[in-house]
């Protein structure tokens, strides 16, 4: 599903050159959960994006689903995106403006989804949620776990082969985290593939895998018992 082999990535920061990414080698298969760890600057956010697409690798490989993630043009890597990914972020990222079922049905805009079509589906995936009683509701008169229950019907909507969370609880409470964590959980457990960012342990230990990066190389990269929430 996904193959890095080798992946470097540096940073000009004027005078110096900063090597973040120093020899990454990671294989994630389809249906995983894995979370990455390691300290503040370590490069987590680094490697999501270039697994996101939304930045580049200096060198090295990295495949997603078969395809080479290579020289892409804006417009390719958008295609790309759209079709294999799907995004979480600590922020959620929701547009103040637009309602949660607007929200939610955004990205199929966007990939031409006739609008009757578009409506039908984003409410499926606000119920799956648990959310339908607020699709007519403002970000900002959602909660914050709302708000990222919004966020991770929108990343779903599409139906994408990867979910990529950049620290998804990390603006949340302890029990607003497990209910988010529970909900990736049975995501997970329907076969959707799920890579998270955290500094949490509680939640790292709520995945299958962990990946500790330390010095831009991956220091453990380890199958756990996954502490499964009800
Ligand atoms: P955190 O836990 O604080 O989110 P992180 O592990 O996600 O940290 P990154 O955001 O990947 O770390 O950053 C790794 C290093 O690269 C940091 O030293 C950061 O300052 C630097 N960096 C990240 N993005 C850029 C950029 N666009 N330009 C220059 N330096 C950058
Ligand atoms: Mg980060």
């Amino acid at each position: 599903m996904l193959v890095i082999k080798d992946l470097h990535k540096s940073y000009d920061t004027g005078k110096s050159k900063l090597h973040v990414l120093k020899g990454i080698n990671l294989n994630i298969d389809e249906g995983e959960f894995v979370s990455i760890m390691g300290s503040s600057g370590s490069g987590k956010s680094t490697l999501l994006n270039i697994i996101g697409i939304l930045d580049e690798k200096d060198s090295g490989i990295y495949e997603l689903d078969g395809i080479p993630i290579e020289h892409l043009t804006e417009v390719k890597a958008a295609e790309y995106r759209s079709q294999f990914l799907g995004f979480v972020f600590q922020s959620f990222n929701l547009i103040g403006y637009k309602t949660a079922l607007e929200n939610v049905a955004l990205p199929l805009y966007y990939q031409n989804v006739p609008r009757k079509e578009r409506t039908q589906r984003a409410m499926e995936y606000l119920e799956k949620v648990g959310l339908a009683q607020w699709a007519d509701h403002l970000p900002n008169e959602l909660s914050g776990g709302q708000k990222q229950r919004v966020a991770i019907a929108r990343a779903l909507i599409t139906n994408p082969k990867v979910i990529l969370a950049d620290e998804p609880t990390g603006a949340l409470d302890s029990k607003t985290t497990h209910d988010i964590m529970k909900l990736l959980q049975d995501i997970n457990n329907e076969g959707k593939t799920i890579i998270v960012v955290t500094h949490e342990p509680d939640v790292a230990a709520q995945t299958k895998r962990n990946v500790h990066l330390k010095d831009g190389l991956i220091e453990i990269d380890e199958y756990i018992e996954q502490v499964v929430l009800k």
